[in-house]
């Protein structure tokens, strides 16, 4: 498993015989230096064969149109397909009126200047993904099963990699917060998620999945089992 992406934004590739999958695609900007990261571990992007989303937020689809037009397949949990046809504003405690309350942030600031200045502000619509459902066995590089964790969007899923031992979360929670920089496993901020509630309640989902690593879309890789990491998010 590599990561890649920014101090602010990750996305990985899971190798398993030569063969690729890239779990989310991080922010458009990441085009820049895609070839020359790729060539780093020594593949391009046509070994890509699949892109899987944890979910349609646009600092996690930002490279989606150029794997795809190199020739990866897209996959998406179908309760998040139709915002990443048509992005938009995200409903519930994401909506305007809590994010406006939230503007004094200095880290919100430096987040959304991050995000303009790779294109991730405005994502482009994408059309062409699959869908997969909750309990999924995806037919890609990897084998990954499919854990559905609504809250951060409706349609948020995490992967488990069960032979590689991982576990990818996606924003289903991080080890750093993207506004405060606060280190260690949490749900994401109450205001970039469609319901925080379902948030926590998600995480029970995750709670007996068997890995030595978790890997989230923020934030350092957690080693060791994530039932300690949701106990460490569940006492913040
Ligand atoms: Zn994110």
């Amino acid at each position: 498993m590599h990561r890649l992406g920014s101090s602010l934004v990750n996305w990985y590739l899971v190798a398993d015989d030569g063969r690729l999958t890239a779990v989310d695609a991080g922010l458009p900007g990441f085009k820049n230096t895609l070839e020359a990261d790729l060539a780093r571990l020594g593949h391009s992007t046509a070994d890509i064969e699949a892109l899987i989303l944890t979910h349609s937020d646009g600092d996690h689809t930002g490279l989606a149109r150029a794997l795809h037009e190199a020739g990866a397949r897209v996959l998406i949990h179908s309760g998040d397909e139709p915002s990443l046809r048509k992005p938009g504003l995200k409903p519930g405690d994401a909506s305007p009126p809590h994010l406006l309350r939230e503007l004094w942030r200095p880290g919100l600031w430096r987040l959304f200047a991050a995000m303009a200045i790779s294109g991730g502000a405005m994502p482009k619509p994408f059309e062409g993904a699959e869908t997969f459902s909750d309990g999924d066995l995806l037919d890609v590089p990897g084998a990954p099963r499919v854990i559905a964790t609504p809250g951060h969007t409706v349609g948020h899923c995490a992967f488990h990699f069960e032979r590689h031992g991982a576990l990818v979360v996606g924003d289903a929670l991080c080890t750093k917060n993207p506004i405060t920089g606060s280190r260690g496993p949490q749900v994401m901020p109450s205001f970039l998620n469609v319901s925080t509630e379902q948030c926590v309640a998600s995480l029970a989902l995750l709670e007996d999945v068997a890995a030595d690593v978790m890997l989230a879309g923020h934030g350092e890789p957690w080693r060791g089992q994530p039932a300690a990491a949701i106990a460490a998010a569940r006492a913040r």
